[in-house]
């Protein structure tokens, strides 16, 4: 069966689409940890990142690394954070995170902000993403 994150994907279940490839898909957590917090994921469904062979790992990486340039030119922050825990999920995904200091980054409280603001975040990321 299809993870939730394959069927976003695949635009069976809408998401805040902020950039995709024929191999990877970015998306708009819908509980951000801080306001334009992203979601990286291969297609291929894989349950544990480091479970991906050499090649994906590493375009995966790749592909999160133009995401987060993306993201900085769009969000005022000091830095993009990365992280992948993959507890909830059991599909590989790379969190992205814009942050100022390191206290921003608290998975145990995320808020969900308006629909409106989260697709002006997405659309002003998509417009950056090369
Ligand atoms: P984890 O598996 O612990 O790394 O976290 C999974 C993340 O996926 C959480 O931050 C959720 O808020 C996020 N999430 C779950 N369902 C959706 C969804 N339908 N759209 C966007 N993000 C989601």
């Amino acid at each position: 069966m299809a993870t939730i994150f394959s069927k976003i994907a695949a635009g069976e279940i809408p998401s805040y689409r902020v950039a995709a490839d024929e191999k990877h898909y970015a998306f708009l957590d819908i509980n951000p940890v801080t306001p334009g917090h992203v979601l990286v994921i291969p297609r291929k469904e894989v349950d544990y990142i480091f479970d991906l062979d050499e090649q994906d790992y590493t375009e995966l990486m790749l592909f999160a690394r133009r995401v987060a340039k993306a993201m900085k030119k769009a969000i005022p922050c000091k830095r993009i954070a990365v992280a992948v825990m993959g507890m909830e999920v059991p599909h590989t995904h790379v969190h992205l995170a814009p942050i100022n200091s390191e206290g921003d980054l608290q998975f145990s409280k995320k808020t969900p902000l308006p629909a409106e603001q989260m697709q002006s975040i997405a659309d002003s990321i998509a417009a950056e993403f090369e």
